[in-house]
């Protein structure tokens, strides 16, 4: 590390709110699939700003639209009509096949609208009695920071010291169908709004549910007049080989959440869409967000989006993706691979470093690997201490993805 580059950290270290552990490079610029350090020193991106960046960075198509909004016209709010919104809630649903859109902003407000409507909606049209609506998440679920999000988090770190929790949550283990049927069938089970799910999770380490999990999901949540809410904040948008990582199993929730890549990275943009029947449960002056909606937020959504499409990155993906867990798994099958499992669908992976118990914690040989390969020009960051998620931009080349094995190869090798 440069002296200039730790001055900046010390910088952020005395100043800044203590709530991350960033690996130590200091970033300036970013194109496609890499970043530069402040050196100049480039990196392979395989967090993508936890697959904000599926575009690749600094998309120019994006940037284009971002410029040219943000010279006629920011932010109205929704006190008055702009010109973008009318335009972007018609191609975003016809995009994704909803009859309406609630526009946000981060990927947590839109959970938490999702939520607010599935109470609205057990209200007013299964007819819940009033102040009883339950919500089932699956343990290990992540959806972010708020009091309502960690209110069903089971990770400590996540809850320890924020207390008290929000009411009416309750969690069933993940990828277990017949644990979610128990719950709807039990005592309480006619007071469940909403089943709202990830379809693979990403913060809990890029855990892949069986193949079926979602379409149990889906029937059971029919059988009981229950919302299916999928988060794919992280998992939507290609990032899985498929437009929405449920389309693996072709089923469509009642309440699609999405953000992250929905902007591809330049603002913070996210989005609730629904049926009629469930989005007109909230009226007027019931829900909202200053920026929510914004104009600017509407053509840099927009354009992202169609970069997805016309650039075919969701295929791209699923090509990729096969191409780097092949090339993992064989870096696994090295005698004395430190690699004990290769998990994920497209370009969303992780590789379990060790016992896969979290007995190596953050200092340990995942955080390790990760300097390693930052060394050699990839970056990637541990999660649960072990697991390192692998999650390059969707617009990497196969030869990028060799170069990328490669240099994990190397990385290995020096644990
Ligand atoms: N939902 C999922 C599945 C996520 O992975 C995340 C963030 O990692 C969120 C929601 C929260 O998004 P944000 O950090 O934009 O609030």
């Amino acid at each position: 590390l440069t002296s200039t580059q730790q001055a900046m950290i010390d910088l952020e270290e005395k100043h800044g709110a203590h709530n991350y552990h960033p690996l130590p490079v200091v970033l300036c610029k970013g194109r496609g699939t890499k970043v530069w350090d402040i050196d100049g020193k480039s990196y392979y991106d395989f967090l993508s700003a936890y697959s904000a960046v599926n575009q690749g960075h600094c998309h120019s198509k994006i940037l284009v639209a971002l410029i040219e909004q943000a010279q006629k016209l920011t932010l109205t709010s929704r006190a008055f009509h702009n010109d973008a919104l009318g335009e972007y809630c018609k191609f975003v649903t016809g995009y994704f096949g909803f009859d309406r859109l609630l526009p946000m902003n981060t990927g947590v407000e839109a959970g938490e609208t999702a939520i607010k409507l599935a109470r609205r909606w057990g209200y007013d049209v299964k007819k819940i009695p009033e102040g009883k609506a339950r919500v089932i998440f699956a343990s290990g679920n992540f959806w972010g920071r708020t009091i309502a999000a960690i209110s069903t988090s089971e990770d400590p770190s996540s809850t320890t010291g924020f207390g008290p929790f929000v009411p009416g949550f309750s969690n069933v283990p993940y990828d277990d169908a017949d644990a979610l049927q128990a719950e709807l069938e039990g005592p309480q089970g006619a007071e469940v709004c909403a089943f709202m799910v990830e379809p693979i999770q990403g913060e809990a380490g890029v855990v892949v549910p069986k193949d079926g999990y979602l379409t149990r999901v889906r029937e059971l949540c029919d059988k009981h007049k229950v919302l299916f809410i999928a988060d794919e904040v992280q998992t939507g948008l290609g990032r899985t080989g498929t437009l929405l990582a449920c389309d693996h199993d072709g089923v469509r929730p009642d309440i699609l959440v999405l953000g992250k890549a929905l902007s591809g990275g330049v603002l913070p943009v996210s989005a609730v869409l629904t049926s009629d029947e469930v989005m007109l449960t909230i009226r007027p002056g019931e829900h909202g967000s200053t920026y929510g909606g914004n104009p600017l937020a509407c053509q840099v959504a927009t354009a992202a989006l169609e970069v997805l499409r016309d650039e075919n990155l969701t295929e791209n993906s699923k090509a990729r993706g096969e191409q780097l867990r092949a090339g993992l798994q064989e870096l696994s099958e090295k005698p004395g691979s430190p690699i004990s499992l290769v998990r994920g669908r497209g370009l969303l992976n992780a590789i379990v470093i060790g016992d896969d118990k979290g007995s190596y914690g953050d200092e340990g040989r995942a955080w390790e690997l990760c300097e390693k390969m930052a060394g050699h020009g990839l970056l990637a960051k541990p999660t649960h201490g072990t697991i390192i998620r692998l999650a390059p931009p969707l617009c990497i080349t196969e030869a990028e993805i060799d170069e990328c094995i490669d240099i994990i190869r190397r990385s290995l090798a020096q644990l």
